[in-house]
């Protein structure tokens, strides 16, 4: 076996199955045949827009599989034949805050999927450390979701304790929804979520929210009379990368709330200075939030895949559509169209439906 199929990004918005030669692992890196991967919704601007790093590139950051070899001279070998999923960010090991365990915000770190090879292909080779064994019962499917429920997950670990009170999400795509499910299983007494998309907020009833309106002014009122007695949420998401649901967020927090910034903002930001002072005047805590801890302690990664194995949470829903590789590049585009409704999309590298 010398090559595989992967999706290679050729240049800006020509992705194409091609058949490439397998990545050779070295010492401390692990061969995993890919079993499901994610596409993420950062992937469309990877792929369509200005964002890649590098061409060739082959995306897809969110996933598990098998592992199916380890580098020459790796002397633990436990791993060997295991079901992972792979924390994809590479830590530079030697900055301060990898030295801390942020690895998060590590000041030059790699990604797989991104800054190297991802996992849109048949296999891919990672750092064995960055492997996270799936517990027995969480299906490939579900462990390919650990990166997107991680980062959300460290999301709700970043507002100050003890979580407590109402909450409101403006985006509902995947990232949106499972910080519902974190926030509701967390004890939020009100979970209410905004959305333009009529698919997304039908959805996101069915899941976990108690209450789903399009966020216009007469919307966001009624919500806020009816869920906090009109004195405004204890704590709003932005999970969107919107401008306006960025401006929502401060408009309907309450005075002294927190505000937490999930959404990667794409284009320019702009508040007006009466925007600007609600921050001021109602002393709010704003949060930014960026991936998620892999540290040996405080892991969002263990606590995900323990919350699933113990079923207190079910990701399951949140899959959409699972394809293989040959349909991918079409089906990328329809996403980047908006021309398919989705939540989230599996490439199942090796077809056919896959549990365990
Ligand atoms: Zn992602
Ligand atoms: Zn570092």
């Amino acid at each position: 076996m010398d090559t595989m199929k992967a999706l290679v990004l050729e240049k800006k918005g020509e992705i194409i199955l091609k058949e490439v030669p397998l990545p050779r692992t070295k010492k401390g890196e692990a061969l995993i045949r890919v079993k499901a991967c994610g596409i993420c919704g950062s992937d469309i601007p990877r792929i369509f827009g200005d964002v890649a790093y590098y061409y060739p590139s082959i995306p897809g950051h969110e996933f598990s599989g098998e592992i199916i070899a380890v580098g020459e001279g790796t002397e633990n070998r436990s791993l060997l034949g295991k079901r992972v999923t792979v924390f994809p960010l590479l830590p530079c090991g030697q900055c301060r805050y990898c030295e801390s365990g942020y690895f998060e915000i590590c000041d030059h770190y790699g990604y797989i999927g991104s800054r190297q090879d991802g996992a849109f292909a048949e296999y891919v080779v990672v750092p064995l450390k960055n492997c996270l064994e799936l517990p027995d019962n969480v299906s490939y499917e579900c462990g390919a979701l650990t990166e997107p429920s991680a980062v959300t997950f460290h999301g709700l670990q970043r507002l100050r304790p003890p979580f407590a009170g109402t909450v409101a999400v403006f985006g509902l795509g995947p990232i949106g929804v499972l910080f519902g499910f974190w926030a509701k299983t967390a004890g939020a007494t009100a979970l209410i979520g905004f959305d333009v998309d009529e698919v997304k907020l039908s959805f996101a009833k069915s899941m976990i929210f108690d209450d789903v309106q399009v966020p216009n002014e007469e919307n966001t009122r009624k919500m806020i009379e009816k869920y906090t007695a009109g004195i405004g949420f204890d704590y709003t998401v932005e999970a969107s990368g919107n401008n306006h649901a960025l401006v929502n967020t401060l408009k309907i927090v309450r005075k002294l709330g927190e505000v937490l910034l999930l959404g990667n903002q794409e284009k320019e930001v702009k508040l007006t200075s009466g925007e600007m002072n609600l921050i001021l005047r109602k002393e709010l805590t704003l949060r930014g939030t960026w991936n998620s801890c892999f540290a040996q302690l405080g892991s969002d990664w263990k606590s995900v895949l323990e919350y699933q194995r113990l079923k207190k949470v079910d990701f399951s829903h949140l899959i959409s559509h699972r394809i293989f590789l040959e349909e991918a590049p079409q089906v990328l585009r329809a996403m980047r169209d908006r021309k398919l409704p989705y939540t989230k999309v599996l490439i199942i590298p090796g077809g056919g439906i896959i549990s365990c």
